[in-house]
């Protein structure tokens, strides 16, 4: 296991920073999103260690139920065309402030996450470097 590497990522429809500095993980700013399940809304935070599955949630979510993740400054969901290989359901996508996009799955329980990289800028070369991903 290589050091760990925190990514700091945006909005896929407006841009804006989705990181949180009030709310850490592993001393992270975590990723900060409002969420929505078929009874209730409210907001996540996820650590932005890549690997790592800390959260923290407002609202009451079952295992396996789906959560819907938008972004907190303009509304939009943040889906993906993707589904998840292991369980189906939507995935939500983020774009990497350095270069590419990340995707996790929506259902609560599921770890089932990866990165996809567009542009390899240098915060890429050091996730390269240092988690030998
Ligand atoms: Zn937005
Ligand atoms: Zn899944």
């Amino acid at each position: 296991m290589g050091k760990q590497v925190a990514l700091s990522v945006k909005c896929i429809h407006c841009d804006a920073s989705l990181m949180d500095d009030k709310v850490q993980f592993s001393g992270h700013a975590s990723v900060k999103v409002n969420v929505e399940t078929e009874h209730d809304r409210g907001v996540l935070w996820m650590s932005s260690v890549y690997g790592d599955y800390d959260k923290k949630l407002s609202i009451e979510v079952e295992d396996g139920e789906i959560v819907g993740m938008f972004c907190p400054h303009c509304n939009k969901e943040l889906s993906s065309v993707e589904h998840c290989r292991f369980c189906e359901a939507p995935m939500v996508e983020f774009v990497i402030r350095a270069g590419g996009v990340v995707l996790i799955c929506s259902r609560n329980g599921c770890t089932n996450h990866h990165i996809e990289f567009r542009d390899v800028g240098s915060e890429m070369s050091k996730f390269y470097y240092e988690y030998g991903f």
